[in-house]
């Protein structure tokens, strides 16, 4: 593909989101996402337009649906939509509502925004994968509190048993949680079998650093930690 140079990078993406107006309760949860969806979607995921259904893309899904102006920015930005389309979004009229819809929305592969199921979806994804002999990378971000969620638990318990070692979990940490976890979000998944890296999620080569270290046999758990929800 021939990158021209006026290709959207992460400078457009102010602009791209500022297009999505209106009275949106979860703009933190849509800033806290921006930086990790940007380095994913630039720079780790095989994903694109003209491949959208290749059996073998990776498949990034979205657990935390709730603020997804970020999201749909990043889908403009590297294609999947028009930016034309995301000023009209949450209308009645557009396709682009409050939670993402894999169906209507170009690029989503779940629908999300009721917490709690990302994980274990990826967690069966990433067995289909295998089954079919995919090497496919199988990413899903969830939110600290999403983790509160009891089918976390049993997604994060079980996947490392299994070796799924193609499953990447992001955990955008606005240290938002109800209850929290002992010895910190990188230790549950850590004392489950997984690899853990925890690191800004506003610096993009760590981000870039964590999704790419080996961590061979075991599923990765990212915890990308940015400002504390209402810091900003
Ligand atoms: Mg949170």
């Amino acid at each position: 593909m021939t990158v021209t140079t006026n290709t959207p990078g992460y400078a457009d993406l102010p602009r791209l989101i500022s297009l999505m107006t209106g009275d949106d309760k979860h703009h933190a949860a849509a800033e806290s996402t921006v930086d990790v969806l940007w380095v994913l979607f630039d720079r780790i995921l095989r994903i694109s337009p003209q491949a959208a259904r290749d059996p073998a893309r990776d498949r990034f899904l979205l657990s935390k649906g709730h603020g997804p102006m970020a999201y749909y920015a990043i889908l403009a930005a590297k294609g999947w939509l028009d930016e034309e389309e995301l000023a009209g979004w949450s209308s009645a009229r557009s396709r682009l509502g409050h939670h993402p819809d894999r169906i209507r929305v170009p690029g989503v592969e779940i629908s999300s925004g009721s917490l709690g199921h990302g994980l274990p979806i990826a967690v069966g994804t990433a067995l289909g994968l295998r089954a079919r002999r995919f090497r496919s990378r199988v990413v899903t971000l969830v939110g600290d509190a999403e983790l509160d969620e009891g089918s976390n638990s049993e997604a994060i318990v079980v996947a490392a048993r299994l070796g799924l070692d193609r499953l990447t979990t992001v955990v955008v940490d606005n240290q938002s949680s109800t209850h929290g976890w002992p010895g910190g979000i990188a230790r549950r998944f850590e004392t489950e079998g997984w690899a853990a890296r925890t690191v800004s999620g506003r610096d993009h080569e760590a981000l870039y650093e964590a999704f790419t270290r080996p961590h061979p046999g075991q599923p990765l758990a990212v915890v990308a930690v940015v400002e504390p929800k209402g810091a900003h």
